[in-house]
């Protein structure tokens, strides 16, 4: 029975490559009979982010792509969360260690840094020298005896190269030579995202590994690691990357890639699916009402979607379009539909009772409201004019701050205090005041050099969408 999975880390916000290959897997599961599970990935401990989980939970319910088995639904292969297998983990690399094809390798970090050096020096590509490899019983009882951590390394053998089948590419060769002695478990007992993607999906029965094609020189150290454990492979299919404009990978920088963003301003679902079932043309082509052509439901992509048609060409990511295509979903709704739609996305009690108290302290009249709070509404606003003509700074001071500006809100926790101190860190650290900078970006997010309060607008408004203006502004 086919079996497929995605497999999220949980490192920030649910990213629109997720619920494109989300959908891939979806479709292929469904179009066969199969299991569609969600395992999350989240052994990075440095890059967790504690909201995430949840948020890629709730933006693929809102997509409808329902999963069979995952942390929250359970399933008969679990737990489904990396976090709660590193027993597991612990017991498969016990496993290589005996059958010699894993070693420990106790370099410390200045030893390693010292490696890094000298490689960079000579030019050469940096990668694990080998040096740990074949260490005498004395060396590893001396090792022990200091008290060294060690990282567990996979041994690749020296010479050849390994081969493996891409379903939409055929044969994938990589010589030995660039396949690093990848590590398999940390010095603090974690697993690796190589290690734990490979044990689990071979103990989730997975049948067809559907992922973007950023993992295809991950495979060769995977299809090692199936080898060294004697496990059978299977199938690897690799999505072509979904690219900006000009082409280079899409990127925050240069389109939203939170999947929180589209449903915040206003997509609707189907339209995000469908614009997704149209990158890398595994739908037929149009022919004379192209348009129409176009334009499918999910089950329309049940029925008619083919891996075998998609090609290889990096599909472009055109927000033009994708709003094109839900400006033709929006207005085919029946108007009892529509009028739902702006009663829960745009006017919903949520979304009015944190924007009250906002405006609440400078209004005279209830018909005011629009004025006061008209950029939360809008999908874009006009900076200020202030902003333009700046009494101390230059425009490139400007915007050169506002990057800056930019690089801390995005690692940024979104909460009032939060806020607060990471714009306060970057004013000084930049020689900005605060009134500056607060009005700077009130500028930027609302249009206006007088609303309402700015950390509680940025709160309001969110993080996706604030970021995105900024985004917008910097551009
Ligand atoms: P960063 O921008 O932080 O390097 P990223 O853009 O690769 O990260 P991730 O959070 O690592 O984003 O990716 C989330 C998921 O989306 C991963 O499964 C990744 O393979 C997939 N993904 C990322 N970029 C693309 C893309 N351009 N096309 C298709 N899938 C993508
Ligand atoms: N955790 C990886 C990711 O973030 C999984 C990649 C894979 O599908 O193997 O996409």
């Amino acid at each position: 029975p086919t079996r497929v999975r995605i497999a999220p880390s949980p490192t920030g916000d649910p990213h629109v490559g997720t619920a494109y290959i989300g959908l891939l897997n979806y479709i292929y599961a469904r179009q066969r009979g199969g299991q569609f599970v969600l395992r999350i990935e989240d052994t990075d401990r440095a890059r967790f982010v504690a909201t995430s989980e949840q948020e890629i939970f709730d933006s693929l319910h809102w997509l409808g792509l329902e999963w069979n088995e995952g942390p929250d639904v359970g399933g008969p292969y679990g737990p489904y969360r990396q976090s709660e297998r590193t027993e597991i983990y612990r017991e498969h690399v016990e496993l290589l260690l005996a059958n010699g094809t894993a070693y420990k390798a106790y370099e410390n970090a200045e030893e390693l840094e010292a490696m890094r050096k000298s490689q960079l020096a000579a030019k050469l590509p940096p990668r694990y020298n080998g040096a740990h490899r074949e260490l005498t019983a004395e060396q590893i009882a001396a090792f022990e005896a200091e008290g060294r951590a060690y990282v567990v390394r996979l041994k690749v053998p020296v010479e050849g190269e390994t081969a493996f089948r891409d379903e939409l590419r055929g044969e994938i060769k990589f010589s030995h030579n660039n396949v690093d002695d990848q590590v398999l478990m940390k010095s603090d007992g974690f697993p690796t995202y190589h290690l734990a993607n490979v044990v689990d999906d071979h103990l989730m029965k997975i049948t067809d590994v559907i992922r973007a094609e950023e993992w295809i020189s991950s495979t060769p150290k995977h299809v090692l690691l199936y080898q060294a454990f004697g496990w059978e492979l299977p199938k690897f299919w690799h999505m072509p990357l979904l690219r900006n404009l000009d082409k280079s990978k899409i990127s925050k920088r240069k389109n939203p890639v939170s999947l929180i963003y589209y449903r915040q301003a206003g997509f609707l679902p189907a339209a995000v699916l469908n614009f997704l079932g149209l990158m890398g043309g595994g739908m037929p082509a149009g022919t004379d009402k192209a348009v129409q052509a176009e334009i499918f439901t999910l089950p329309k992509m049940l029925d008619e979607f083919k891996f075998d048609r998609i090609a290889l060409g990096g599909p472009v990511f055109d927000l033009v379009k994708l709003k094109w295509l839900n400006g033709e979903y929006l207005r085919a709704l029946p108007g009892e539909e529509f009028f739902l739609q702006l009663k829960n996305v745009v006017f919903s009690d949520e979304v009015l009772r944190a924007i009250a108290p906002l405006v609440q302290t400078r209004i005279e009249t209830l018909g005011q409201f629009g004025d006061l709070a008209d950029f939360f509404f809008r999908d874009d606003v006009t900076p200020a004019q202030e902003v333009f003509v700046p009494k101390k700074r230059t425009l490139e001071e400007t915007m050169a701050f506002t990057g800056e500006m930019l690089a801390v809100l995005e690692g940024c926790e979104w909460s009032h205090d939060a806020l607060d101190a990471a714009l306060r860190g970057v004013g000084t650290a930049k020689e900005w005041s605060v009134k500056e900078s607060f009005m700077l970006l009130r500028a930027i997010l609302t249009g206006s050099t007088s609303s309402p309060p700015l950390l509680e607008s940025l709160v309001v408004f969110g993080k996706a969408r604030s970021l995105d203006r900024v985004r917008r502004f910097v551009d």
